[in-house]
């Protein structure tokens, strides 16, 4: 049986897909590193790493944020993070940041309404002394004032009974006359 339907693919990394009875296989000029054939083929069965698409190595690291697993060389070891992951913790740290300024004017805004009102309660209050310390000035002298009129009705009340007893005692002299 001739099996000579050769057909010979030359790739770009040297790899030839040869076929023989509709079997396809594959080899390469160079053995050390993957080639694209290869790649292929592992790409299809193997974990790409999301940061820069390749296949995954053995040395891998997974994202405590995310747990998605990187390349050593696509991941911040130093904090077990994705770049993707690091940069969103940065963002959030930013924007927490900036609540925080933004919730602090807001305490001091407070802070300074709170002493307006304050004062204006102590100016209210010591406004409100001052009518008080007035109204009982006034009131004193009311009082004051009203004593010195029931003393004078007083003395009224007794020059009238005197006048009066004047004037029974000259009613009966004039009736004794008759
Ligand atoms: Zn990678
Ligand atoms: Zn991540």
């Amino acid at each position: 049986m001739e099996t000579n339907h050769f057909l010979n693919v030359n790739i770009l990394d040297n790899t030839e897909i040869t076929t023989t009875n509709n079997v396809f296989t594959l080899s390469s000029s160079k053995s050390s590193q993957p080639t694209l054939a290869k790649q292929i083929l592992l790409d299809e069965n193997m974990e790409n790493c999301p940061a820069c698409l390749n296949v995954l190595t053995i040395e891998k690291s997974t994202c405590s944020s995310c747990c998605q697993q990187f390349h050593d060389q696509c991941f911040l070891t130093d904090s077990n993070l994705c770049y993707a992951c690091h940069d969103i913790i940065i963002q959030n740290s930013i924007y927490l940041h900036i609540n925080i300024k933004m919730a602090s004017v807001e305490f001091k805004e407070l802070k300074s309404l709170i002493m307006g009102v304050d004062k204006k309660v102590n100016d209210f209050s010591q406004q409100l002394e001052k009518v008080e310390h007035n109204l009982t000035g006034m009131i004193n002298e009311v009082k004051t004032d009203v004593n010195k009129l029931k003393t004078k009705y007083d003395e009224s009340q007794l020059e009238i009974t005197s006048l009066r007893r004047d004037f029974t005692e000259l009613e009966q002299g004039v009736a004794g006359m008759d």
